[in-house]
């Protein structure tokens, strides 16, 4: 009998008659569904958290096709390839991009278990314009003969949709590269598809060994995260895999203060800590998810910095084709002289602390 994540998978949403099984439809969703030539899916597990009458549920709408992704204003064409210096001259496979001297994305597949309408990398998961070689050996060869990578991401689509026999042999081989220090792992799963964690998959990346590994999630809103969540992160943790979020800001669904501070303290109640929250990035067709920049600095004074503790507190970046800016609240140092600093807190009261001389 199939794995109940592979059955999940067998059994993914992409069609107006299973959707109709979780949802009322609404309207504006059956004229995307109808009309859009779009890849869209949902792991029944996700569906089953949707909001069965409100088109404004923030999974609702995060995984349903929606007319607004034919509107493109601001979105740039060719985003991927600008974001993952794909137009260089250094020789990479498709399957390495590179925005760092010591780490390399490598992307291993181009499936998920659910299509993030607001997926930066859309053009290869979704629209699948941008057509790569995804060859694990390739990768691997380069990564070995590149002295210089420390740090290997491994992404996709989601990483952890390969079997477990080809994430043991991937992870395994990495790990025998002298050169790299620790695996970090991009994955939805333990959101969108906890099932997948099984002692298989804790074999095949977890244990003790020279090299770690790290999982990031994406968890945006507080309504992802279930008693299912909270046991899939603590079996990755029991097996040495340390669980991080990185939250993307979205108009709509989580750029209000509740949300944004509910998504952190529930984060932590079920062991993930909170790295970073994206800026929405600039590619094409997700123009109505974008809050403006400032937005997510604001959400982190009002919400987070001295409401909760620091673990709770991720780094608000934008990620761009050369790295990923920071963009955190800049309130703290109000003035600065010979002799002291004045410093303001989150409710705009200040204090002085000596400037020593360095
Ligand atoms: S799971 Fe990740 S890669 Fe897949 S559609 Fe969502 S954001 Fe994009």
């Amino acid at each position: 009998m199939a794995e109940e994540w592979v059955e999940q998978m067998q059994n993914q949403v992409n069609t107006l008659e299973k959707l109709e099984k979780f949802i009322n439809v609404s309207a504006s969703e059956r004229e995307a569904i109808e009309t859009l030539d779009t890849r869209w899916g949902i792991s029944p597990y996700f569906a089953s958290l949707m909001d069965k009458d409100d088109p404004n549920c923030p999974i609702r709408m995060q995984m349903i096709p929606s007319m607004k992704e034919q509107v493109n204003q601001f979105g740039m064409t060719d985003y991927l390839v600008w974001k993952e210096n794909r137009a260089t001259e250094e020789v990479r496979p498709d399957c390495i991009a590179r925005q760092y001297h010591d780490r390399i994305a490598f992307t291993v597949i181009e499936t998920c278990a659910v299509y993030c309408r607001h997926c930066f990398r859309k053009e290869l998961v979704i629209d699948q314009e941008l057509q790569l070689r995804f060859d694990l050996d390739e990768g691997l060869t380069w990564i070995t003969e590149h002295t210089e990578i420390r740090d290997v991401l491994v992404t996709g689509g989601d990483p952890l949709l390969l079997s477990d026999e080809k994430l043991e042999y991937l992870i395994g081989k990495l790990r025998e590269i002298p050169h790299v220090e620790m695996i970090r792992i991009g994955s939805r799963l333990p959101i969108v598809l906890p099932q997948r964690i099984t002692e298989g998959l804790k074999k095949a990346i977890g244990g003790f060994h020279r090299v770690p590994v790290w999982l990031n999630t994406q968890c945006n809103h507080p309504k992802e995260i279930t008693e299912k969540t909270a046991k899939a992160v603590y079996e990755l943790m029991s097996c040495g895999i340390n669980v991080g979020n990185q939250a993307v800001l979205m108009k709509g669904i989580n750029d209000d203060v509740e949300t944004f501070k509910e998504l952190h303290l529930k984060l932590l109640r079920i062991r993930i800590r909170p790295y970073y929250v994206f800026y929405c990035e600039a590619a094409p067709g997700i123009d109505h998810f974008r809050t403006s920049v400032e937005k997510g600095a604001e959400l982190i004074r009002d919400a987070l910095r001295g409401h909760t503790t620091g673990l709770a507190q991720p780094m608000y970046v934008l990620a761009t084709n050369i790295g990923k800016i920071p963009l955190m609240p800049d309130y703290y140092i109000v003035d600065k002289n010979e002799k002291e600093y004045t410093l303001r807190n989150h409710k705009g009261e200040t204090t002085k602390i000596p400037n020593i001389p360095g």
